[in-house]
């Protein structure tokens, strides 16, 4: 790997000398007024899903990006972000849902799997075996077998709303969804709906 010399460190808030990292994080969470993660498949034929959801919890997507005084990009009127993955399995958001929550505070994980979705093409036995016949590797535990392609939607949609729930990264305030989406009619189905424990 050759990487160019660069310096990006006037990008990086922590590189800032006036860096505190308390008060950055209450600075994004006035930027943005998040209040759902969706998470669904990088397919072409599924972007009509954020705009869905937000049509079905009444909320703002994509929204405008807000400048600052000085003209740069600063804030953000969306209450929807976004977490794009293959077949739109819960597996890859992980992370990004902490870090959602992290920054600027989230309400409901909507996880949408979608008809005729190329995960529904292959098994996991499959792919484990054509990537070692054609890459050499042996990827059988590098993945969660449940979480490799979807098999059954309504089983994929219960173990990826219950893969949220159990996570340690997820709050545990966060109402969490799994929706079907038809990609010819535009609709969303509610398979499952997870709330959050109220006491
Ligand atoms: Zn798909």
């Amino acid at each position: 790997m050759t990487a160019e010399k660069h310096n990006f460190d006037a990008y990086a808030f922590s590189k800032r000398k006036d860096y505190d990292e308390a008060a950055i994080r209450a600075e994004f969470a006035k930027a943005v007024p998040l209040r759902t993660v969706v998470v669904y498949c990088y397919d072409p034929r599924a972007t009509g899903i954020p705009n869905a959801v937000a049509s079905e919890f009444g909320e703002t997507f994509p929204g405008e990006v807000l400048l600052s005084e000085t003209g740069d990009k600063a804030a953000s009127t969306a209450t929807v972000f976004e977490v794009v993955v293959a077949g739109g399995r819960a597996y890859d958001a992980l992370r990004s849902i902490t870090v959602a929550q992290h920054l600027f505070g989230i309400e409901n994980v909507v996880i949408v799997h979608h008809s005729h979705c190329g995960a529904t093409s292959f098994t996991a036995d499959g792919i484990v075996e054509a990537h070692r016949h054609e890459h050499g590797a042996d990827i059988s535990d590098v993945y969660p077998r449940a979480s490799i392609c979807i098999g059954d939607y309504t089983e994929s949609l219960q173990h990826d709303v219950r893969l949220v729930r159990e996570s340690k990264g997820t709050p545990p305030h966060v109402d969490i969804y799994g929706y079907f989406y038809d990609i010819d009619t535009e609709q969303l189905t509610r398979v499952v709906h997870d709330p959050a424990p109220r006491d």
